[in-house]
């Protein structure tokens, strides 16, 4: 069997109007002799508003509940999808993923699909109908329907292509494929060909919101290739794939940058053997994923700051952790909500001296102060102040030739 996987995200199910667009690139694929598996998100928009009327109704919903909550959006895309897609003579219906069942593991909220039961889907892809799958949900051990973290319905296609041995999984989006950066942010972004696992692994969990993380993982560990591309304009778009299949001359693949973090600052602290134990223990033990650390050398030798970033929605959650903790001593705290971690990813750096100091002199002549640095074998992150994000995304696009 021919089997393509045809992930749709929420602005490309966005309106009827766009529903109905969908069905005719589904037609398109069946019209190729494809056996097509759709997998789509909620309407845009309406993940967003069930969470909404979640918070007015509890600031405690129980997560289980939370999950049958937020995963709703998607069974009306998918009916309205096949409803169409019957409305053009093709025989399509809608499955919940309990339905299949596509079963996951892991905590509400952020589960993985562990397991997708392929009979009934491949028996009616069989009887030549075009099933039209839940993105963003499954089951757990218990029945209860559990959810993939935001964007989640990426990995439930990377998953269907990886369970039902798709010979193409191809998401559908509202932008070209993936960018030198967001090209919404910068108009001079410029469509990347071909980008690997790992860069788009990075591009990904450092704020590139067009690929899931976890989905990228996925795809990486199963070795899927991923086509990204525009539901609104019939072009070539992004191939994801293994670093093996490219080539490139390129030092810097892509820039992003992230609006949701925030910078806490412990001033004063003693600076003795277990302090950022004692410090990021109970952060760790309440879920508060710190993310880049600097730990200024003391000058006395008895006191230092130390300067971390957290998700700004931990906000109140962490400042309220650090003020009962009794087992550090400090002088004062600085909450800071106005920074943004922008960060330059690529394979190139690995073989190329230099970049680091390159990326620090453009922000330098562009008077930008980096507040925070952290890197890893692909990637440079800085924290700077919110209202510089867009001249230094701007300067190292530049600096870097991106657009060229
Ligand atoms: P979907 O609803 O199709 O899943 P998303 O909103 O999750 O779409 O992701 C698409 C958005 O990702 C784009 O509209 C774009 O603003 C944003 N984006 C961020 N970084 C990039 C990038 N490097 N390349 C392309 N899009 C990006
Ligand atoms: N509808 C879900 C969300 O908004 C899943 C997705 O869009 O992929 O996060
Ligand atoms: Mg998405």
């Amino acid at each position: 069997m021919k089997i393509v996987v045809l992930k749709f995200g929420g602005t490309s199910v966005g309106t009827t109007d766009r529903i109905k667009k969908v069905a005719n690139i589904v037609i398109s694929y069946v019209k190729k002799r494809y056996k097509v598996i759709v997998v789509s998100s909620a309407m845009s928009g309406t993940t967003n508003d069930l969470i909404k009327k979640s918070k007015n109704i509890s600031n405690n919903f129980i997560s289980s509940e939370h999950d049958a909550l937020i995963s709703s959006g998607e069974q009306a895309s998918c009916a309205l999808i096949a409803g169409r897609l019957n409305h053009l003579g093709y025989k399509s219906q809608s499955w919940m993923s309990w339905q299949i069942p596509i079963l996951t593991e892991g905590p509400h909220g952020s589960s993985r699909i562990s397991k997708i039961n392929k009979k009934k889907i491949i028996k009616y892809l069989s009887s030549g109908g075009i099933p039209v799958i839940t993105g963003f949900q499954g089951i757990n051990e218990h029945n209860r329907i559990t959810t993939l973290g935001r964007g989640g319905s990426d990995a439930s296609a990377i998953m269907c292509a990886k369970f039902f041995k798709a010979q193409k999984c191809i998401i559908y989006t509202d932008v070209q494929g993936i960018y030198t950066t967001d090209p919404n942010n910068l108009k001079k972004a410029k469509k990347i060909k071909i980008i690997s696992y790992e860069e788009m692994l990075e591009m990904a969990s450092l704020g590139a919101k067009v690929m899931q993380p976890n989905a990228i993982q996925d795809a990486r560990l199963n070795r899927i290739d991923i086509d990204v591309k525009s539901s609104f304009v019939n072009k070539t778009g992004t191939l994801i794939t293994k670093r093996k299949n490219i080539f490139r001359n390129k030092i810097i693949t892509g820039i992003t940058s992230t609006k949701n973090d925030a910078k806490v600052t412990l001033v004063g602290v003693k600076d003795r053997p277990g302090v950022a134990a004692a410090i990021f223990k109970p952060l760790s033990k309440n879920f508060v994923n710190v993310d880049m650390v600097v730990q200024n050398i003391s000058a006395d030798g008895r006191e230092t700051d130390l300067t971390f970033t957290i998700k700004l929605d931990d906000s109140s959650k962490t400042l309220r952790l650090l003020k009962q903790n009794k087992k550090i001593k400090y002088k004062n705290i600085i909450l800071d909500k106005k920074v943004s971690k922008v960060s330059i990813i690529g394979v190139g750096m690995i073989t190329t001296p230099g970049v680091t100091y390159r990326m620090f002199q453009t922000l330098a002549d562009n008077g930008i102060n980096i507040l925070v640095i952290s890197t890893s074998e692909i990637k440079i992150s800085v924290l700077i102040n919110k209202k510089n994000l867009k001249k230094a995304i701007s300067a190292l696009h530049k600096e870097f030739k991106l657009s060229n």
